[in-house]
């Protein structure tokens, strides 16, 4: 997807980039690319990709979960790596303020030279594990919006993600072609953690690849007990 395919595919969409948000996707590519060089961010460096891939695929959440729009909604990033998807929304939506976690301690570096970079404010990067950070009360049950790409299965992305999310708030699960084996199998762990499926949304990116969102709603607190362990949600995933 070339840029200008990129800056067409959201207008049809209903986002028209500013001149502002398009330099920021360009420095953040520039940047994703140049630090790749020295520390392992990503396997996708080709532009067309990157935009596709990384910048065009996390914004689609956007588009089945319109409230995110609303000024003041706060996201958890659980796994951002080099910022996906969290730091896109955070280009196209100014006003949402997001907090992005990874246990790599490289990665939360790069992290901070992008925010720096991009001049991004309301951004919180926290290094750390989901199992560890879930349990804090700085954190736990303070989020509007927990998201995830690419981290684990649903069964365990579950566990990662509901315990930061607040009653009526939502966890939004992005998927690729397994999607509804990963939501069968994560039933149990979806229940178990207070959260319910409001909906699911399946679609193809532009290349044809196909993806799934779905929209879990936090309907019940999460027990204390949750997460676990930092190693035993993946080990032992609820269910
Ligand atoms: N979300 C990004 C994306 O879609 O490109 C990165 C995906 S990368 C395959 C998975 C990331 O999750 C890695 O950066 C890893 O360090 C992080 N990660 C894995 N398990 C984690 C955990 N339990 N807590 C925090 N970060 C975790």
């Amino acid at each position: 997807m070339t840029v200008e395919a990129f800056i067409l595919a959201l207008k049809e969409a209903g986002i028209t980039l500013t001149e502002q948000q398009t330099t920021q996707f360009e420095q953040y590519f520039n940047l994703l690319v140049a630090r790749n060089e020295q520390v392992n961010l990503t396997a996708i460096t080709e532009q067309n990709d990157v935009y596709l891939k990384h910048f065009y695929d996390s914004l689609t959440v956007l588009f089945y979960e319109k409230d995110l729009n609303i000024p003041g909604k706060t996201l958890i990033d659980i796994g951002t790596g080099a910022g996906f998807p969290s730091l896109p929304l955070k280009i196209i939506l100014p006003e949402l303020k997001i907090t992005m976690v990874d246990s790599l301690q490289k990665r939360v570096n790069f992290l901070q030279d992008v925010v720096t970079d991009l001049g991004l404010s309301h951004v919180e990067i926290v290094h750390g594990r989901a199992e560890d950070i879930g349990q804090n009360s700085k954190y736990r049950e303070q989020f509007d919006y927990a998201t995830a790409r690419a981290v684990a299965r649903t069964s365990v992305l579950a566990e990662y993600t509901l315990p930061f999310v607040k009653i009526g708030g939502q966890f939004l699960v992005m998927k690729g072609s397994a999607a509804q084996q990963e939501l069968a199998d994560g039933q149990k762990a979806l229940a178990t953690l207070g959260g319910t499926l409001r909906d699911a949304f399946d679609f193809s990116l532009p290349n044809g690849d196909t993806r799934s969102i779905q929209i879990v709603d936090k309907i019940k607190k999460t027990p204390k007990q949750y997460p676990r362990q930092a190693g035993t949600p993946s080990r032992k995933p609820i269910g």
